[in-house]
């Protein structure tokens, strides 16, 4: 019989999880259909309930009910410390949760710099994908600094991590990019539509920072244009972590090695062809 995955949030209609999942089953050959419902807060819990007999076979999750789908799910230990999840697996009978976000970002900069542990990350926002990204880099060695607009989120995330300290965006920020080998901006600052604006500009990068913004509409943001025009060598848009959290899920769900290209190829086509 078909299997059946999806997406549930609110709002989940320009959700590109669908058109990368589908390419992924399409290319393997998979009697499965990946499908985006629309799921109010108030409701999340009976849309999983709802999933679970239904006979659903997984379920990505995304804004605003990350936090809140936790309370309905079994959650691996690092989704519980993180406090939200994006992935539920019904395979075993019990929906258990993951947190894919951290993954998908952690494999984008192992490919990109190698070792994690050591290296000084600048993280720019303390809100759920930020706070997916530092644990996992945590746990890897990452010496952490986290930069948010709002100082009390910074301190709080600051304080669950082992190895980390916060900043606010003003005139220190420069200091903290300048000792950083990484820059993660984990804000949505520079996402469409408000697409001319970055939290740091040229003259504050160096060539050596690592840049990685972790918005991917548009795939080039202002933030990446300003890495360009500093002349940094490494320069990683969002779609590479998009690709990856899903391609976490999809093993998580089917045990299969899922088609990366097929999918990157996927979502990039579709952030081209789509108007937002
Ligand atoms: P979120 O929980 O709402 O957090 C938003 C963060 O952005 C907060 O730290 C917030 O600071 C900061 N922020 C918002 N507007 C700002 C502004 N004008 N100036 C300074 N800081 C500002 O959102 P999220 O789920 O973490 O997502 C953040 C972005 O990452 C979104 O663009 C999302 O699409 C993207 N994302 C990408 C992937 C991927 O796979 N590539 C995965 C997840 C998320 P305050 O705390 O001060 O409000």
């Amino acid at each position: 019989m078909k299997k059946i995955y999806g997406i549930i949030g609110d709002p989940v209609a320009h959700s590109l999880s669908p058109v990368m999942h589908n390419a992924a089953f399409e290319k393997l050959g998979m009697d499965a259909v990946y499908h985006a419902f629309r799921v109010s807060s108030e409701e999340v819990g009976d849309a999983i309930r709802g999933a679970k007999s239904l006979g659903i076979s997984g379920l990505n999750v995304t804004i605003p009910l990350k936090e809140k789908a936790l309370f309905f799910v079994d959650a691996e230990p690092i989704a519980k410390k993180i406090g939200a999840i994006n992935t539920i697996d019904f395979s075993s009978g019990t929906p258990i949760g993951y947190n894919t976000d951290g993954i998908g970002s952690l494999r984008v900069l192992k490919e990109t710099v190698g070792e994690i542990k050591g290296k000084n990350v600048l993280i720019l926002g303390a809100g759920g994908a930020a706070k997916a990204i530092s644990f996992y880099l945590d746990a890897k060695g990452a010496k952490i600094t986290i930069a948010n607009r709002t100082k009390e989120r910074a301190v709080h995330l600051t304080s669950k991590l082992s190895n980390a300290d916060f900043s606010g965006l003003g005139v220190e920020l420069g200091k903290r990019i300048e000792a950083s080998d990484i820059l993660i901006n984990a804000t949505s600052v520079g996402m469409h539509p408000n697409e001319d604006v970055s939290l740091v500009s040229a003259d504050m990068m160096h060539p050596d920072l690592v840049v990685f913004d972790i918005v991917y509409n548009p795939m080039e943001t202002k933030l990446l244009r300003e890495a360009k025009r500093a002349g940094v060598k490494k320069i990683v848009d969002g779609v590479k972590m998009l690709v990856y959290q899903g391609a976490a899920s999809f093993r998580i769900w089917t045990k299969e090695e899922p088609p990366i290209e097929v999918m990157e190829n996927a979502v990039r086509d579709a952030l081209i062809r789509e108007k937002f």
